[in-house]
Protein backbone atom coordinates (compact mmCIF):
# COMPACT_ATOMS: atom_id res chain seq x y z
CA UNK A 1 0.00 0.00 0.00
CA UNK A 2 1.78 3.24 -1.02
CA UNK A 3 2.55 5.46 1.77
CA UNK A 4 0.97 2.47 4.20
CA UNK A 5 -2.43 3.76 4.56
CA UNK A 6 -5.46 3.02 2.90
CA UNK A 7 -7.28 5.86 1.85
CA UNK A 8 -10.71 4.24 1.42
CA UNK A 9 -11.49 3.62 5.24
CA UNK A 10 -11.69 5.71 7.97
CA UNK A 11 -8.62 6.88 9.49
CA UNK A 12 -7.61 7.17 12.84
CA UNK A 13 -9.85 10.49 12.83
CA UNK A 14 -12.82 7.95 11.94
CA UNK A 15 -14.42 10.62 10.00
CA UNK A 16 -14.35 9.37 5.94
CA UNK A 17 -14.45 12.08 3.62
CA UNK A 18 -15.23 12.47 -0.47
CA UNK A 19 -12.84 15.00 -1.47
CA UNK A 20 -13.72 16.86 -4.81
CA UNK A 21 -10.23 16.89 -7.16
CA UNK A 22 -10.15 19.63 -10.00
CA UNK A 23 -6.63 17.91 -11.65
CA UNK A 24 -3.62 15.94 -10.70
CA UNK A 25 -1.11 19.30 -9.24
CA UNK A 26 -3.72 20.47 -6.90
CA UNK A 27 -4.69 17.15 -5.47
CA UNK A 28 -0.87 16.46 -4.03
CA UNK A 29 -0.46 18.31 -1.34
CA UNK A 30 -4.12 17.70 0.27
CA UNK A 31 -3.80 14.58 -0.44
CA UNK A 32 -0.42 14.44 1.82
CA UNK A 33 -2.00 16.54 4.22
CA UNK A 34 -4.78 14.21 4.87
CA UNK A 35 -2.88 11.80 5.41
CA UNK A 36 -0.63 13.13 8.21
CA UNK A 37 -3.91 14.02 10.03
CA UNK A 38 -5.07 10.49 9.53
CA UNK A 39 -8.35 11.75 7.20
CA UNK A 40 -9.33 8.70 4.99
CA UNK A 41 -10.52 9.93 1.74
CA UNK A 42 -11.96 9.22 -1.66
CA UNK A 43 -10.88 11.60 -4.28
CA UNK A 44 -13.54 12.60 -6.65
CA UNK A 45 -12.89 14.67 -10.14
CA UNK A 46 -15.62 16.53 -11.42
CA UNK A 47 -15.28 19.40 -13.67
CA UNK A 48 -17.15 20.09 -16.28
CA UNK A 49 -16.18 23.07 -18.57
CA UNK A 50 -12.59 22.41 -18.74
CA UNK A 51 -11.76 24.16 -22.49
CA UNK A 52 -10.94 22.43 -24.40
CA UNK A 53 -11.91 19.19 -24.61
CA UNK A 54 -8.56 17.89 -24.95
CA UNK A 55 -7.18 20.00 -21.76
CA UNK A 56 -10.25 18.10 -19.63
CA UNK A 57 -9.05 14.85 -20.96
CA UNK A 58 -5.47 15.94 -19.74
CA UNK A 59 -6.23 17.04 -16.43
CA UNK A 60 -8.31 13.86 -16.26
CA UNK A 61 -5.48 11.88 -16.74
CA UNK A 62 -3.21 13.91 -14.85
CA UNK A 63 -5.61 13.34 -11.62
CA UNK A 64 -5.40 9.15 -12.54
CA UNK A 65 -1.89 9.58 -12.70
CA UNK A 66 -1.58 11.00 -8.62
CA UNK A 67 -3.97 9.01 -7.43
CA UNK A 68 -2.55 5.81 -9.00
CA UNK A 69 1.15 6.88 -7.21
CA UNK A 70 -0.21 7.88 -3.95
CA UNK A 71 -2.63 5.22 -3.83
CA UNK A 72 -5.99 6.97 -3.48
CA UNK A 73 -9.02 5.60 -5.23
CA UNK A 74 -10.31 7.78 -7.55
CA UNK A 75 -14.39 8.29 -8.50
CA UNK A 76 -14.37 9.62 -12.13
CA UNK A 77 -17.49 11.72 -13.52
CA UNK A 78 -17.01 12.55 -17.64
CA UNK A 79 -19.64 14.57 -17.69
CA UNK A 80 -18.22 18.22 -19.72
CA UNK A 81 -21.48 20.20 -19.31
CA UNK A 82 -19.97 22.78 -21.21
CA UNK A 83 -23.04 24.02 -22.99
CA UNK A 84 -24.78 24.25 -19.61
CA UNK A 85 -22.01 26.46 -18.40
CA UNK A 86 -22.33 28.70 -21.39
CA UNK A 87 -25.91 29.19 -20.89
CA UNK A 88 -25.78 29.96 -17.42
CA UNK A 89 -22.96 32.30 -17.50
CA UNK A 90 -23.23 33.94 -21.02
CA UNK A 91 -23.82 37.60 -20.27
CA UNK A 92 -22.76 37.25 -16.66
CA UNK A 93 -18.83 36.32 -17.22
CA UNK A 94 -17.73 37.89 -14.82
CA UNK A 95 -19.68 36.14 -11.92
CA UNK A 96 -18.44 32.67 -13.62
CA UNK A 97 -16.64 31.53 -10.84
CA UNK A 98 -19.64 31.36 -8.99
CA UNK A 99 -21.51 29.10 -10.99
CA UNK A 100 -18.39 26.85 -11.10
CA UNK A 101 -17.87 26.60 -8.29
CA UNK A 102 -21.21 26.31 -6.71
CA UNK A 103 -22.36 23.18 -9.05
CA UNK A 104 -18.80 21.40 -8.10
CA UNK A 105 -19.04 21.61 -4.70
CA UNK A 106 -23.00 20.79 -4.77
CA UNK A 107 -22.30 17.70 -6.58
CA UNK A 108 -19.52 16.75 -4.54
CA UNK A 109 -22.18 17.41 -1.75
CA UNK A 110 -24.62 14.97 -3.33
CA UNK A 111 -22.23 12.35 -4.13
CA UNK A 112 -21.25 12.48 -0.08
CA UNK A 113 -24.05 11.79 0.65
CA UNK A 114 -25.37 9.15 -1.46
CA UNK A 115 -22.15 7.03 -0.78
CA UNK A 116 -22.33 7.28 2.59
CA UNK A 117 -19.14 9.54 3.48
CA UNK A 118 -19.19 12.14 6.55
CA UNK A 119 -18.07 15.41 5.04
CA UNK A 120 -17.27 16.54 1.62
CA UNK A 121 -14.42 19.15 0.82
CA UNK A 122 -12.26 20.00 -2.50
CA UNK A 123 -8.79 20.51 -3.85
CA UNK A 124 -9.85 24.04 -5.07
CA UNK A 125 -8.91 25.10 -1.28
CA UNK A 126 -5.42 24.41 -2.33
CA UNK A 127 -4.64 27.19 -5.32
CA UNK A 128 -4.05 30.56 -4.45
CA UNK A 129 -5.41 31.62 -7.74
CA UNK A 130 -8.62 30.60 -6.41
CA UNK A 131 -11.10 32.83 -4.42
CA UNK A 132 -10.82 30.87 -1.53
CA UNK A 133 -13.36 32.77 1.00
CA UNK A 134 -16.16 32.45 -2.31
CA UNK A 135 -15.55 28.42 -1.99
CA UNK A 136 -15.68 28.39 1.81
CA UNK A 137 -18.96 30.37 1.92
CA UNK A 138 -20.67 28.06 -0.63
CA UNK A 139 -19.13 25.21 0.56
CA UNK A 140 -20.87 26.19 3.93
CA UNK A 141 -24.16 26.86 3.21
CA UNK A 142 -24.61 23.56 1.22
CA UNK A 143 -23.46 21.43 4.39
CA UNK A 144 -26.38 23.44 6.28
CA UNK A 145 -28.35 22.85 3.38
CA UNK A 146 -27.93 18.64 3.74
CA UNK A 147 -27.12 16.73 5.85
CA UNK A 148 -23.55 16.03 5.24
CA UNK A 149 -20.18 18.32 6.60
CA UNK A 150 -17.57 20.11 5.38
CA UNK A 151 -14.66 19.81 5.85
CA UNK A 152 -12.47 22.66 6.28
CA UNK A 153 -7.96 22.65 6.05
CA UNK A 154 -6.34 25.72 4.50
CA UNK A 155 -4.40 23.80 1.95
CA UNK A 156 -2.92 26.78 0.39
CA UNK A 157 0.19 26.54 3.31
CA UNK A 158 1.32 23.73 1.01
CA UNK A 159 1.14 25.50 -2.08
CA UNK A 160 4.88 25.49 -2.86
CA UNK A 161 5.13 21.71 -1.47
CA UNK A 162 2.71 20.93 -3.74
CA UNK A 163 4.23 22.30 -7.07
CA UNK A 164 7.74 20.99 -5.69
CA UNK A 165 6.01 17.49 -5.63
CA UNK A 166 4.18 17.81 -8.92
CA UNK A 167 7.33 18.91 -11.04
CA UNK A 168 9.31 15.89 -9.11
CA UNK A 169 7.18 13.45 -10.35
CA UNK A 170 6.68 14.71 -13.98
CA UNK A 171 2.39 15.55 -13.05
CA UNK A 172 0.91 17.84 -16.13
CA UNK A 173 0.82 21.02 -15.01
CA UNK A 174 -2.09 23.85 -16.74
CA UNK A 175 -1.52 27.14 -17.18
CA UNK A 176 -4.85 28.32 -16.62
CA UNK A 177 -7.80 27.95 -14.48
CA UNK A 178 -10.12 26.09 -16.93
CA UNK A 179 -13.06 27.62 -18.71
CA UNK A 180 -12.66 28.99 -22.19
CA UNK A 181 -12.33 32.76 -20.91
CA UNK A 182 -10.05 31.80 -18.47
CA UNK A 183 -7.89 30.27 -21.60
CA UNK A 184 -7.86 33.85 -23.53
CA UNK A 185 -7.51 35.67 -20.45
CA UNK A 186 -4.27 34.26 -19.72
CA UNK A 187 -3.05 36.45 -22.51
CA UNK A 188 -4.58 39.52 -21.31
CA UNK A 189 -1.45 41.65 -19.73
CA UNK A 190 -3.24 44.20 -18.18
CA UNK A 191 -5.83 41.28 -16.60
CA UNK A 192 -2.81 39.40 -15.78
CA UNK A 193 -1.43 42.12 -13.49
CA UNK A 194 -4.84 43.02 -11.61
CA UNK A 195 -5.37 39.54 -11.17
CA UNK A 196 -1.62 39.26 -9.31
CA UNK A 197 -2.34 42.10 -7.05
CA UNK A 198 -5.91 40.74 -5.91
CA UNK A 199 -4.07 37.26 -5.28
CA UNK A 200 -1.20 39.01 -3.12
CA UNK A 201 -4.16 40.77 -1.20
CA UNK A 202 -6.00 37.23 -0.53
CA UNK A 203 -3.54 35.34 0.39
S1 LIG B 1 -11.98 31.12 -14.15
FE1 LIG B 1 -11.75 29.06 -13.27
S2 LIG B 1 -13.13 29.02 -11.47
FE2 LIG B 1 -13.74 30.74 -12.77
S3 LIG B 1 -15.32 29.92 -14.13
FE3 LIG B 1 -13.38 29.73 -15.22
S4 LIG B 1 -12.69 27.65 -14.73
FE4 LIG B 1 -14.25 28.18 -13.24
Amino acid sequence: MPYGLDFTKPGATGMTLLLHVCCGPCLLYPALALRKNAIAFTGYFYNPNIHPYKEFKKRLEAARHVSTELGVTLIVDKDYGLKDFLRAVVFHEKQRCHYCYSIRLEKVASKALSRHFDSFSSTLLYSTYQNHALIINYAKRIAERRAVSFYYEDFRKGWQKGIDESLRRGIYRQSYCGCIYSEQERYDNILKKQLKKKRKDNV
